[in-house]
């Protein structure tokens, strides 16, 4: 082994492919390449609000305890989620992150023989975790941005073993009907696992609009199908993004196998005492989602004004299509300190993904827009 690019041959064969995930450009990062002072970042749909009070003194709170090892079995938290969600604390997978849930799913259930499905367009995540286990993943073209989940139905085989559902999807903002969901989910065969990524749930649900089909709550699905798998996060309408939490809800029997997968401290301390205030605090949810309801009425009359369309969306992002490519638009936003997402690796090459923000954040976005529009 004498030349360093053999060490590349030394990583299995998933690894070796991998493409990693490409986050949002960090505030700072433009900071000291442009040296703005005022940097808007809408690239990760984070929560333009912070985090609440209510964490915040959590936080606090928890600090003097951190030379102790956190509760491995988060048991506060799962507590608070069990009565909130009336689901069976054994029913509960904590995540660093919901992300961490997709990726254990992915080592418990999956080997280089088995299949994954999901849509065109759906989160960045799901081709990753899939490769990096060697599975197969199965890209289905996606109807009007969202899944179309008829032709999902269609490409399941005896090799099948997970599918991955984002309702409403990221980056299109696309939400299927609690209705179809159901539907779907009560064909699958047993041996197939189905993730549904609620990241956006919150938005969804406290905002209303999903209209009276999104009232049906998925986690009564629970009782039915134990194939299926629910994560959330408190990483978007929480606004606790740095501190890494999510979790699943699934039966008691996948919580187990997933249980056994991850590490035993997954979950730090602060992100365990900040989400659990967090779920107490309605105060600020409310707030967030009226933020958004607000900042997205805000973005789309702009982006109207315009002349441009977009996906309509359920969550805290938009997707607008520029009508002509998106990276350099992104760029010229960049040059004037307003971070986007551009997504061309989501083969979508003319829109970029817009987080809502506050209603000057907004502001200066759409102003940004306009000029850039002007001058690519
Ligand atoms: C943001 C997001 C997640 C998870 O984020 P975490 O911060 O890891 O909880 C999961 N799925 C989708 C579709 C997302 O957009």
């Amino acid at each position: 082994m004498s030349h360093i690019e053999n060490i590349y041959t030394l990583a299995v064969p998933g690894v070796q492919q991998l493409i990693p995930y490409k986050p949002g450009k960090p505030i700072e990062e433009l900071q000291r390449e442009l040296g703005l002072d005022r940097i808007v970042k809408l690239a990760s749909n984070e929560n333009p609000l912070g985090p609440g009070k209510k964490a915040l003194a959590a936080i606090q709170a928890a600090l003097p305890e951190l030379a102790l090892y956190p509760d491995g079995s988060g048991y506060h938290l799962k507590q608070t989620l069990a009565r909130k969600y009336a689901v069976d604390v054994s029913q509960i997978t904590l995540g660093n992150g919901s992300n961490e849930i997709l990726e254990l799913v992915a080592r418990a259930f999956l080997t280089p023989e088995l299949e994954v499905i999901f849509s065109q367009h759906a989160f960045a995540v799901y081709p990753i975790v899939t490769q990096a286990v060697g599975a197969t993943a199965i890209v289905v073209p996606a109807l009007n941005y969202g899944h179309d989940l008829d032709a999902m139905l269609q490409r399941i085989t005896d090799k099948t073993r997970l599918v991955f559902i984002a309702n409403p999807n990221n980056p299109t903002g696309t939400l299927l009907s609690q209705a179809s969901l159901e539907a779907f989910i009560s064909v699958l065969p047993d041996s197939v696992i189905c993730v549904l990524d609620e990241a956006y749930f919150e938005y969804v649900h406290a905002s209303g609009l999903g209209g009276q089909d999104a009232t049906i709550n998925s986690i009564s699905w629970l009782k039915k199908y134990p194939n299926l798998i629910i994560t959330r996060t408190f990483s978007k309408a929480y606004g606790l993004a740095g501190l890494r939490v999510g979790y699943g809800l699934s039966s008691s029997e996948i919580a187990d196998i997933l249980n056994r997968v991850r590490q035993p401290f997954n979950n730090n301390s602060l992100a365990l005492a900040a989400a659990e205030a967090a779920l107490n605090d309605a105060e600020h949810l409310a707030s967030s989602i009226n933020v958004n309801a607000l900042g997205m009425q805000q973005l789309t009359e702009g982006f109207k004004n315009l002349g441009l369309d977009w996906v309509d969306s359920a969550a805290n992002f938009v997707l607008v299509h520029l009508k002509q490519p998106g990276m350099p638009v992104y760029q010229a936003l960049l040059r004037k300190g307003v971070i986007v997402r551009p997504v061309d690796n989501y083969e979508l090459p003319q829109h970029l993904r817009v987080s809502i923000g506050t209603e000057a954040e907004n502001q200066v976005f759409l102003q940004a827009l306009n000029d850039s529009l002007a001058h690519v």
